[in-house]
């Protein structure tokens, strides 16, 4: 969530390794609730002549927060998300830590090298999850998991296809109650989505 020159909002006696530069990936690819914005859509307030946020004083409290994996110090210099094609993230959850890749258009997983490469080390000390823009306004989007014991597990509604690491593939269904509470969260996001929509 780009400034324009500076980065993002280092907070008092916070140095950050990194800074934004002319990336504003973020201000695409991730929902800001407070703005009502969808992942995937540019937010309304980036600047149309590349020069970052237009509300950079007065922007939400989640933008001032937000720095991704790469603006950190993590990964590569050259890794910064524009050229990298995805927003990376560690999310802890449940007492576990993942890496977050969220594509910041269809099929940059699969086709950026360096993007497999992050994964696969990564991979080797937690899950990676990658989720795709290509149906950004469904909040029941499909996502793929890939396990550090080698188990790859792609998500769509309430199943997953397992790739287990010898090769074998396998269909689970969430059990029935893990059904009724995933049903009841998209229900709530459904109806987040279209407060958020512009109306016609
Ligand atoms: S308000 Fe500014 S910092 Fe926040 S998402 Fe929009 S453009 Fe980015
Ligand atoms: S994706 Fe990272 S580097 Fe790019 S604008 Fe957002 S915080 Fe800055």
């Amino acid at each position: 969530m780009n400034n324009g020159n500076i980065g993002k909002n280092v907070p008092a006696g916070e140095v950050l390794p990194r800074a934004c530069g002319s990336c504003s990936l973020c201000c695409k690819v991730l929902r800001v609730d407070e703005l009502h914005k969808l992942g995937g859509a540019p937010c309304p307030q980036l600047r149309s002549s590349g020069g970052g946020c237009g509300i950079h004083p007065t922007r939400p409290s989640i933008c001032r927060a937000y720095h991704c994996l790469w603006l950190q110090g993590g990964l590569e210099d050259e890794d910064r998300p524009d050229r990298l094609g995805a927003v990376t993230d560690l999310v802890s959850e449940g007492g576990m830590t993942r890496l977050a890749i969220r594509e910041a258009f269809p099929g940059a997983f699969d086709t950026t090298p360096r993007l497999q490469d992050i994964a696969v080390l990564f991979r080797q000390t937690m899950p990676v999850r990658i989720s795709s823009t290509r149906d950004v306004l469904d909040p029941d989007a499909p996502y793929r998991m890939l396990l550090p014991n080698g188990d790859t597990h792609e998500v769509s509604g309430e199943w997953t296809h397992v790739t287990h690491a010898d090769g074998t593939t396998e269909r689970l269904r969430l059990p029935w109650l893990e059904r009724r509470v995933r049903r009841l969260v998209v229900a709530v996001r459904r109806f987040r989505q279209r407060r958020s929509l512009p109306r016609d």
